[in-house]
Formats: structure tokens, C-alpha cells, sequence
């Protein structure tokens, strides 16, 4: 058993792995191997100190060169579960199960906005994971939400399964297969009272409502609700609630970076990741 686990890349991620590190601790660390896509986007950093006006590709690409000098690997998985089981805790991605003392969140928070009826239908019909949940809709119809390209594998995983997938992506795909169905409208509303059974968006020109009936949906983004991932996380307006050294509500866990709350910056997201590994080492040593 491992004595932690980090869940995410980005710069909380990053400081929490390299403190992780220095303070000898015994961990596995997942995200996504090109770190942050978030991190990428910024044109110009100028808050960040020690680096003078660099742009966020710069700045990715010094996390990972810093990464490989402290020979530091992260596991390029999707965390989809975490739970808690006693004293310690299994997280699974897809269908291969980790076990740690500890967990440090550093997820970041997910940009734009959930569709309505999302959070209330997750695990009833909405799922963040192909693997997990596929099966299930053998030979049915799906709407697939895919917000990144690095994640069309799983939207064919499904595509194998399912009788028919209507794919919703924002960028450009050249994916195809006979039985998806591409849309570039953003949907915005999940239909259904105890199970998802719709999906809404707008008709571009018209901008009428257009209701899919399907028997599930998959989310694929880059993120997930803390508490969709974490049963019993307390959370406050989208964020988790911690304490000065970073521990959640739920013992054994710390979280770190834009998922606790603004301001979402650089310098916050690796302070506090610091600050995790300090609490992690201080309740594996029976302290806290
Ligand atoms: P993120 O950077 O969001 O990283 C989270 C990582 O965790 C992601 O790689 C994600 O894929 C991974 N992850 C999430 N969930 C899971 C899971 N379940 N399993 C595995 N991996 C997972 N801040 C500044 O200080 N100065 C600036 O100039 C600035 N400019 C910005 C410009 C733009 C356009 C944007 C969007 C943000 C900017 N920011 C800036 C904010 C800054 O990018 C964030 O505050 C920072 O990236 C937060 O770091 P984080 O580690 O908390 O989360």
C-alpha cells in the first residue's frame, strides 16, 4: 500500500509530487501526462515569481523538464473513484484499482458551467467514465459530452458498445464511425427525474430547444466534481472545503489549487500543495 496518491497535474499537483519527493514519501501521482491544458492557455504569465513574462506554454513545458530532472512520473489515468475504506483508500481508473494512506486533490476546477440537471443525475444515467460504465449500454443509444480530443479512445470504446452515439464535442474531430453522430452545438440541459433520459440543446439559427432521447450520458472532460468523485466531500459553492493545512472533511484527505477556491492562481495552487504534503506527513505520522 502506498503512503499517498496525488490526483492532478497542474502546478498544486506538480509542488505537492516534488514535495512528495522531497519529504521521502512512498506515492503515485496521476494527471494528465502533458500536465495542465489549462496552464497552456495563458498568454502571458506575470505574477508568478522567479519567472519573468513567460507564456503558459513556457511555463508548462519548465514544470516538465523539472519533472523529468527529479525523475518524478505521472501516471496519464483519469481518477473516476475514490473510497474510502477504513483507515486507507481505493481509487480507481476505469477498471485498475489503486490503494494509499492518503490523497491529495488537486483536480482544479472544472471551466464553464455543469449542464442543468448534471450533478443531480450523476450516477443515474450520467457517467464520467467509459470504462466503469459502458457496458451498460449495450445496443443503446448514448450522447457522449467529449471536451477534450485525448479522450475520442474512450468516446470509440462506447461507439463499440452502444447502438448509436451522439457525440457533442467543441473542437474539431475528423472521428468517424457509422453509428456516431456528430454535433457541435453545446448541450446545456439533461433531462430526466430519477434517470437521464434526455438531452437538450440549441439549434443554431433557430435557437430552438432540441431534445435527444437517449438511456445514458457520458461526460468526458477534463475534471470531475470533487464530491462526485469523493462520496461525503464537503463542499461550498463548487469548492472543497479545507483547513490551514489543506485537509478535507473527510480524514486522510488534503486538496490543493484552484479546487478549494479562488483566487485561481499559479501561486496558490503551488503553495497549497506544499501545504498538503505537510498535513499528509503530519497524519501519517499520527500527529494531526
Ligand atoms: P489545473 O491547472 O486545472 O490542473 C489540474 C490537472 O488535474 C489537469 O491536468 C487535469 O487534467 C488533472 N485532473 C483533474 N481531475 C483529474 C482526475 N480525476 N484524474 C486525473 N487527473 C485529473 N494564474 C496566474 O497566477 N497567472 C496568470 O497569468 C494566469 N493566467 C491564466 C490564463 C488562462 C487563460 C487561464 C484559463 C488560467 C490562468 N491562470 C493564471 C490560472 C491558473 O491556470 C490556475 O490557477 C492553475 O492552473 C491552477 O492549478 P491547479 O493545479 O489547481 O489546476
Amino acid at each position: 500500500m502506498k503512503d499517498l496518491i496525488i490526483i492532478g497535474s497542474g502546478p498544486a499537483g506538480v509542488s505537492a509530487a516534488l514535495t512528495a519527493k522531497r519529504r521521502n514519501l512512498d506515492f503515485l501521482w496521476f494527471g494528465n501526462k502533458n500536465l495542465s491544458p489549462k496552464v497552456e492557455l495563458a498568454h502571458r504569465i506575470d505574477n508568478y515569481p522567479g519567472l519573468t513574462r513567460v507564456t503558459g506554454l513556457e511555463m508548462n513545458h519548465i514544470f516538465k523538464e523539472q519533472i523529468k530532472t527529479e525523475k518524478l512520473e505521472v501516471i496519464g489515468k483519469m481518477i473516476n473513484q475514490i473510497m474510502k475504506m477504513g483507515d486507507h483508500f481505493m481509487v480507481s481508473a476505469g477498471s485498475d484499482v489503486y490503494e494509499a494512506k492518503t490523497i491529495v486533490l488537486a483536480s482544479g476546477v472544472i471551466m464553464g458551467k455543469f449542464m442543468d440537471g448534471e450533478k443531480e443525475l450523476a450516477g443515474k444515467g450520467v457517467s464520467y467514465c467509459a470504462t466503469c460504465d459502458g457496458m451498460f449500454y449495450r445496443e443503446k443509444e448514448i450522447a457522449v459530452v467529449c471536451e477534450n480530443k485525448e479522450f475520442e479512445e474512450e468516446v470509440l470504446f462506447l461507439a463499440n458498445i452502444a447502438k448509436k452515439v451522439y457525440l457533442f464535442v467543441n473542437y474539431e474531430t475528423t472521428l468517424q464511425k457509422e453509428n456516431i453522430e456528430i454535433h457541435k452545438e453545446k448541450p446545456y440541459k439533461v433531462e430526466g427525474e430519477n434517470k437521464a433520459t434526455g438531452i437538450v440543446y440549441k439549434e443554431k439559427g433557430t435557437n430552438e430547444d432540441v431534445l435527444v432521447d437517449i438511456d445514458g450520458i457520458f461526460v468526458l472532460r477534463d475534471s470531475i466534481n470533487p464530491n462526485t468523485l469523493l462520496k461525503g466531500l464537503e463542499m461550498d459553492e463548487g469548492h472543497i472545503i479545507v483547513d490551514r493545512t489543506q485537509a478535507t472533511s473527510v480524514e486522510g484527505v488534503y486538496a490543493a489549487g484552484d479546487c478549494t477556491g479562488r483566487p485561481y492562481q499559479y501561486a496558490k495552487a503551488v503553495g497549497e500543495g506544499n501545504v498538503a504534503i505537510y498535513g499528509v506527513t503530519q497524519y501519517l505520522a499520527g500527529l494531526e
